[in-house]
C-alpha cells in the first residue's frame, strides 16, 4: 500500500514533522464536534490553517460541501483526520474533489484509514466508490489516543474490523497473503476486546486491537466486498449505527455462508472456538453488544424492504444472495436469535 504508517504508543508526537515532509504548510483539521479539544491539544506543535469539527457519520452531503467550502477559502494544503471513521470519511470526501493529501490519526478500529473507499450520503441513501485519491497519504496508529473511547463503542467498532477480516476470507479476489492478515487480525482483536471492555485503558490491549484493525482495513481495501457489508451498507440507509449493524448481523451473514468451510476454520481457528458463526455470537454477548437489529432502530415493517434492496444487484458471494433465505436471517438478525 502506498501509504507510510506509524505503529505505537506516542506516535502522535511526530505529527508535526509528518505534516512537514508532506510539504504542507497550512493544514485543515478535521474532528466531530465532541473531540475538537482532543484535537486541538494533539495538534498544538502545529500552525493550522483551521478546524472543521463538525465531522458526522454517512458522511452527509450537505456538511461534506461546508467541509469542503472551507478548506478552500481557508488555502488549505493538507488535511488532517483525527478521529473514528466518520472523521476519516471528511478528509477522503474533500480529497475527492481537490486531491489534497490526507494524515489520518484513526481513533477507532473502523480501518478507513487503509481503504480507497469513499462514502456520501444524500436523501437517505449512501453512494460509495473507490478512488486511489482518497488514500490517507500518512497513517499516524497511537493506541494512546484509543485510552478514552467508551467500551462500548470499542467493541461494535472491533467487530466491524473483524467483519473486514472475515469477509476478505471468502472475498472471490482474495488470495493466501489477505487470508494470512485476514487471521491474524481476527485473532489479534479477538483477544484484546474482552481485555479492553474490562479495562479500557489497558495500553497493550488498545495496542494489539489497533494493530488487528490496521490489518483489517489493509483486507478489505484489496477484496470486494459479500453479503455482509452489502447488507450493512443497505441497513445504514434506514438510519442505523454503523459499527452496531455490523456487529448484528456478522454471525448471521456467517451462518448464511457458511458454504465457505476454509473460511469459517480459519475464523474459527483465530478466534479458539469450534464455530465460527456462534463464535462470533458468543463473544459479542460477552462484549454487552446489542444483540438484536431491535435494539438498535430498525422497524420489523422495514426487514422485507431491506432484503428487497439486499438482493436488487448481484454480486459475487460464497452461496448465491436469495430473497427468502436473506429475509430469514435478517428475521433472525431482528430478534437475536443464536445462529
Ligand atoms: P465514528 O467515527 O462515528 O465514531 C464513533 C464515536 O466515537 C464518535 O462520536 C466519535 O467522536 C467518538 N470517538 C472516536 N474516537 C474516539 C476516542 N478515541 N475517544 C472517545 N471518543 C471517540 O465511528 P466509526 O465506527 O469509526 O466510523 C463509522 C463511519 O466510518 C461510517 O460512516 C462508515 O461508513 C465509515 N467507514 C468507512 C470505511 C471505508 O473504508 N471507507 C470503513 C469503515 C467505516
Amino acid at each position: 500500500m502506498p501509504i507510510r504508517v506509524l505503529f505505537g504508543a506516542g506516535t502522535v508526537s511526530q505529527l508535526a514533522a509528518e505534516v512537514e515532509r508532506l510539504g504542507a504548510k497550512r493544514a485543515l483539521l478535521i474532528s466531530t464536534p465532541g473531540r475538537a479539544d482532543m484535537v486541538r491539544s494533539v495538534a498544538k506543535e502545529l500552525k493550522v490553517a483551521g478546524i472543521f469539527d463538525q465531522a458526522v457519520m454517512h458522511t452527509p452531503l450537505a456538511a461534506v460541501e461546508a467541509a469542503r467550502t472551507l478548506a478552500k477559502s481557508l488555502d488549505a494544503d493538507c488535511c488532517i483526520a483525527v478521529g473514528g471513521g466518520s472523521t476519516i470519511g471528511f478528509g477522503k470526501a474533500i480529497a475527492l474533489t481537490s486531491s489534497l493529501p490526507v494524515l489520518a490519526v484513526p481513533t477507532t478500529y473502523s480501518g478507513s484509514e487503509m481503504t480507497n473507499i469513499w462514502g456520501i450520503s444524500e436523501g437517505g441513501a449512501k453512494k460509495t466508490g473507490r478512488d486511489v485519491k482518497v488514500l490517507p497519504k500518512t497513517v499516524i496508529y497511537d493506541p494512546q489516543l484509543t485510552l478514552d473511547l467508551p467500551e462500548r463503542t470499542s467493541a461494535a467498532s472491533g467487530m466491524n474490523a473483524i467483519a473486514h477480516c472475515a469477509e476478505a476470507l471468502y472475498a472471490h479476489d482474495g488470495n493466501p497473503i489477505v487470508s494470512f492478515m485476514a487471521e491474524e487480525g481476527i485473532r489479534a482483536l479477538a483477544s484484546a476486546l474482552p481485555l479492553i471492555v474490562q479495562a479500557p485503558r489497558d495500553l497493550e490491549a488498545r495496542t494489539s486491537a489497533l494493530y488487528g484493525s490496521w490489518l483489517a482495513g489493509m483486507t478489505i481495501a484489496t477484496t470486494g466486498n459479500g453479503l455482509h457489508h452489502k447488507l450493512c451498507h443497505v441497513l445504514g440507509g434506514f438510519g442505523l449505527p454503523h459499527a452496531e449493524t455490523h456487529s448484528v448481523i456478522l454471525p448471521h451473514a456467517l451462518r448464511y455462508n457458511s458454504v465457505a468451510g476454509e473460511a469459517m476454520r480459519r475464523i474459527a481457528r483465530a478466534m479458539r472456538v469450534g464455530d465460527a458463526p456462534s463464535g462470533i455470537w458468543e463473544l459479542e454477548q460477552r462484549l454487552g453488544l446489542p444483540m438484536r437489529l431491535a435494539d438498535i432502530g430498525m422497524k420489523q415493517a422495514d426487514l422485507e424492504r431491506a432484503a428487497r434492496i439486499a438482493v436488487q444487484a448481484p454480486y459475487p458471494n460464497p452461496r448465491p444472495v436469495e430473497f427468502a433465505p436473506v429475509l430469514e436471517l435478517l428475521h433472525n438478525a431482528f430478534e437475536g436469535n443464536k445462529p
